[in-house]
């Protein structure tokens, strides 16, 4: 009997929301306008900043929020080698140099103690990436952006909703959010920068709209980078739908978990002090004391119908683009990482009888 495949993601859509999306589509008002406008105030209030500034993905959210800081070229940034590559990306696109630090191996995130040694004279910002759902260590960051006078940058594309200490992510620094279909909550693609910084929050307006200070009147060179009425719709009902959201994705991530940890070879995600965890990602170390190799689980996982993904198997430095710019880093414990990790599904469409064969398979394989 064929089995049904069980996705890695699948965004929960509800026939309700519909009503919001199809009034929308009819008014024919359809670029960024009210409601793109109510979404922002929405999600600043949610992730308690006084700014959010919508815009066309995450990767124009990180975009703009580097060149709103007005850095030159020259100028280095110290971002995570274990992230998705658009993280490192929005740093070379506004002409600053990614300078990557090794993560800790139990958050995947930038490990502080390794952050000094890579800071100079031309050193002007930390861009922390909150990998899989978890925050990286804000505070010992924050604290060498204090005594350096560094900018903080918060790439929370897959941390919607994490809380660190007392408040949100993306409060911290200037944060950067994706709503692609993967994410915590949707907007088909999407994203949105986050900041109490009034000057940061007005400088991003302008570059996502053609650098247009008033109307056909350009003061920098801005972009195409707007979000649309009809994602904004669909983003105005996520949103109230995200803490629920994250809830399914804990209870799924706690049955995953308790699986994992009876299989020896096999380390389930760390839970770190001061933070939850909002399970973007589900992601397991497969070790070499475990029976199969990491290529071995993949496959059996699929021959189960169960998707599965490596995030991600290149530290970004070893990218062809990054190595044909120069980059010869040779990071341990990224290293590591990327030869042992497996993402496993874990979003909160996975119904009780799926979650069920996930476990029964990882038990039996
Ligand atoms: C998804 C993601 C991005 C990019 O977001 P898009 O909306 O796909 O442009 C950037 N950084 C991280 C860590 C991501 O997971």
């Amino acid at each position: 009997m064929l089995k049904e495949f069980i996705p890695m993601s699948k965004p929960l859509i509800y026939e309700n929301d519909l009503n919001l999306l199809s009034k929308t589509i009819l008014s024919g008002k359809l670029a960024y306008g009210e409601l793109a406008f109510e979404f922002e105030k929405a999600f600043a209030r949610y992730i308690g900043t006084s700014h959010a500034v919508s815009v066309s993905s995450g990767t124009s959210a990180l975009h703009l929020a580097i060149l709103a800081c007005g850095f030159n070229k020259g100028d280095e940034i110290i971002t995570s080698p274990f992230s998705f590559i658009a993280s490192a990306n929005a740093i070379l696109h506004s002409n600053a140099t990614p300078v990557f630090v090794d993560i800790d191996p139990v958050s995947y995130n930038l490990d502080p103690k390794l952050i000094e040694s890579k800071i100079n004279a031309r050193t002007k910002a930390i861009l922390g990436v909150h990998l899989f759902g978890q925050a990286f260590d804000i505070s010992e960051v924050e604290d060498i952006c204090k005594r350096y006078n560094l900018v903080l940058l918060e790439d929370a594309c897959q941390s919607h909703g994490a809380h660190y200490q007392s408040k949100k992510v993306g409060s911290f620094g200037v944060g950067c959010f994706s709503f692609y279909p993967t994410k915590n909550m949707t907007t088909g693609e999407g994203g949105m920068i986050t900041t109490s910084d009034k000057s940061i929050a007005d400088r991003c307006r302008i570059l996502r709209n053609q650098g247009q200070e008033s109307r056909y009147y350009h003061t920098m060179l801005g972009h195409n980078y707007r979000m649309d009425e009809i994602k904004a719709s669909l983003g105005l009902t996520q949103l109230k739908r995200l803490n629920h959201f994250n809830r399914k994705r804990d209870e799924n991530a706690k049955v995953l978990t308790k699986a994992v940890n009876e299989i020896s070879g096999l380390i389930s995600p760390g839970a770190l002090p001061d933070r939850n965890h909002v399970y973007n990602q589900f992601t397991i170390r497969v070790t070499p004391a475990y029976k199969l190799s990491r290529n071995e689980l993949i496959a059996y996982l699929e021959d189960n119908g169960i998707g599965c993904a490596v995030h991600y198997p290149l530290p970004i430095y070893k990218q062809p683009i990054y190595k044909e710019l120069g980059y010869k880093d040779w990071l341990p414990v990224a290293e590591q990482a990327a030869i042992e990790v497996l993402s496993l599904p874990v979003h909160p469409s996975i119904t009780c009888r799926q979650l069920n064969r996930i476990t029964q398979a990882l038990l039996s394989a």
